[in-house]
């Protein structure tokens, strides 16, 4: 007998490529059929055959504050019952701008997109259009949406199918993408010795968490600031997955370096379509209709997706928030280090906020080419054992994963327990 889950991927296959909108979830880097989700309340998620798990996904880092959470829930409903889009302006859109820019203090003007990709990709346009130049720097295992000239080089759910880069991305456009080692200062001075006159931007993840989570020496954002300052060229912070789940004010904030312009997504939308970009006004004022370079959503600003960003960072910003996510995830991590080591397995994690990585390897990677020293086929055997045992893990050794304000002490516990168990069924091989 088929179950559920099973029944629904293959109607899912018949209907859409892959049976899946978004490739990752395919299950193709560990094997096996995805669990169909039914349901979500706070730290859990239940799947088509009634299963329960501790997730550990969040939607891919929007959910900081948990599944279904009230107050977003009841804002969504709010905003729904005042009607689902206008495509002219609305106060929750400038209200939600107004508190990025207080709590991202590099943002003094924002536009609002649908997702990360659509941030990512305005932000180069705009750096191109306001420097008149065309070439742009982004580094090896980094992932910024789909755009054309971002997918090169890049992690993620391109990395897990085994290529970094995708067909139908015409060499030329290629060609104007520079790809550089991730927190490699050196490169990066050279890349702009040769080329500093012809940069319009460099692009980086400031802690990357598209090829698992890979922290960056502080020299190196340091380097790219001084050098973008030097050279004319623009330095954008992709913040779409480390903004609100580092630390309240993102990646820039822990690090203090400052940006020209930032990428926002996932957290600022709660689980609804949200992207941002935002920055220097003298930049931002580039953007149509105050300057040339266009960009332009049917949905942008949605007054419900807006609701449930909104609702989501009154949650976030409240005192304590970070401290407090931040130390489940820590004791998650120490706690899954601890395990791992007492049954023999190499393996070590960490987190940055409510950020995490784990490694089947001695010590955490600082570069692509060492996250591809891990052992993949450890990890895969562990995601199994873990979702075996009601625990939701991305499905790809190189994702980061996340946890909420909804995961309490007694869920990581929960995990740990079942952590010993599936360490243990490593180490018997
Ligand atoms: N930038 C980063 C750093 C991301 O992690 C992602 C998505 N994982 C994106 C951009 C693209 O966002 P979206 O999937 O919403 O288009």
């Amino acid at each position: 007998m088929k179950s559920r889950n099973e029944a629904l991927f293959e109607r899912a296959r018949a209907a859409i490529p892959g049976g899946v909108n978004s490739p990752v979830r395919a299950y193709r880097g560990v094997g096996g059929t995805p669990p169909f989700l039914v349901r979500g309340a706070g730290s859990r998620v239940w799947d088509a055959d009634g299963k329960a798990y501790i997730d550990y996904v969040g939607s891919w880092g929007p959910l900081i504050a948990g599944h279904a959470h009230r107050a977003v829930l009841e804002a969504v409903q709010a905003a729904a019952r005042d009607g689902l889009s206008f495509g002219a302006p609305t106060e929750r859109e400038v209200q939600l701008a107004e508190l990025l820019k207080e709590l991202v203090p590099t943002l003094e003007l924002v536009r609002l997109v649908s997702s990360g990709t659509e941030a990512t990709m305005t932000a180069l346009r705009l750096a191109r259009g306001y420097t008149g130049r065309s070439l742009v720097v982004k580094f090896e295992g980094c992932y910024h949406g789909h755009a054309d000239s971002l997918l090169v080089k890049a992690g993620s759910g391109a990395l897990t199918l085994g290529s970094p880069d995708s067909a139908g991305v015409p060499s030329e456009i290629a060609s104007c993408t520079l790809v550089l080692p991730y927190n490699d200062a050196d490169a990066l001075k050279r890349a702009f010795e040769r080329s500093g006159k012809a940069i319009a931007a460099i692009i980086v993840e400031p802690i990357a968490g598209n090829m698992n989570l890979v922290v960056p020496d502080r020299d190196f954002l340091e380097t790219a600031r001084r050098l973008c300052s030097e050279h004319g060229s623009v330095l954008i912070f992709d913040e779409v997955m480390t903004g609100f789940r580092v630390a309240l004010g993102g990646a820039q904030a822990r690090f203090g370096v400052r940006p020209d312009l930032t990428t926002l997504g996932k957290v600022i939308g709660g689980g609804m379509p949200v992207g941002a970009l935002g920055g220097r006004r003298e930049i931002m004022e580039r953007l149509a209709p105050l300057g040339p370079v266009y960009q332009a959503g049917t949905l942008s600003g949605s007054p419900v997706a807006v609701a449930a960003g909104l609702a989501t960072l009154e949650i976030v910003r409240a005192p304590g928030f970070f401290e407090r996510v931040s130390a489940e995830t820590l004791h998650l991590v120490q706690g899954l280090t601890a395990a791992a080591r007492a049954r023999g397995i190499v393996f070590c994690a960490q987190n940055v906020g409510a950020m995490f990585g784990m490694y089947f390897r001695s010590a955490p990677p600082a570069s692509y080419g060492e996250v591809m020293q891990c052992d993949k086929s450890a990890f895969t055997r562990f995601f199994h054992e873990m979702l075996a045992r009601g625990i939701y893990f991305a499905p790809s050794a190189y994702e980061a994963g996340f946890v909420s304000s909804a995961h309490t002490r007694a869920d990581i516990e929960e995990t740990l327990a079942a952590a010993d168990a599936a360490f243990a069924a490593l180490a018997r091989g």
